[in-house]
């Protein structure tokens, strides 16, 4: 990967900087994605914590999910926009919200999830696999993937 991934908030607050390609690209379907984004998916790409260079403060809102399991998404405390999530507590991986790159466009979605809620005009392109719900990590991820997810939270 050439590109360089950054990104901010939409006042410009916040910003960051990717320091690699991300392990994973979801994206999601699910109603709780849908309602907090006012939107018909979230693009989310998965990335180490401390591989998501950030400068500005972001601020963490708690979200209600149907799942009941912790969802917190980092937003800018000026704009409130929305810079990326972390799920079930765990820190160490990040979510971060594509439509927020500076080129939105450089990466594009490795896996559809909760396809169950997807909008009915919303057609999905034949390059990934798409799960009616949630996706067995260890059957799609690339080895290296696998592997940093795993010293992630070793
Ligand atoms: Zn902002
Ligand atoms: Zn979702």
């Amino acid at each position: 990967m050439t590109e360089k991934l950054e990104g901010g908030c939409a006042c410009g607050a916040v910003r960051y900087r990717l320091a690699s390609a991300p392990m994973f690209v979801h994206c999601c379907h699910c109603r709780d994605c849908q309602r907090q984004t006012g939107s018909a998916f979230v693009l989310n790409a998965l990335f180490e914590a401390d591989r998501v260079d950030v400068s500005g403060e972001v601020a963490p809102s708690a979200m209600p999910t149907d799942s009941g399991r912790p969802h917190h998404v980092f937003r800018c405390p000026k704009c409130a926009t929305a810079l990326w999530s972390e799920y079930g507590g765990r820190t160490q991986v990040r979510f971060v919200r594509i439509g927020t790159l500076d080129n939105p466009s450089a990466l594009s979605p490795d896996v559809h999830i909760y396809v169950r809620s997807k909008l009915r005009w919303v057609g999905l392109p034949p390059s990934a696999p798409a799960f009616e719900e949630y996706y067995d990590v260890r059957k799609l991820w690339p080895a290296e993937s696998l592997a940093r997810r795993k010293a992630a939270f070793s």
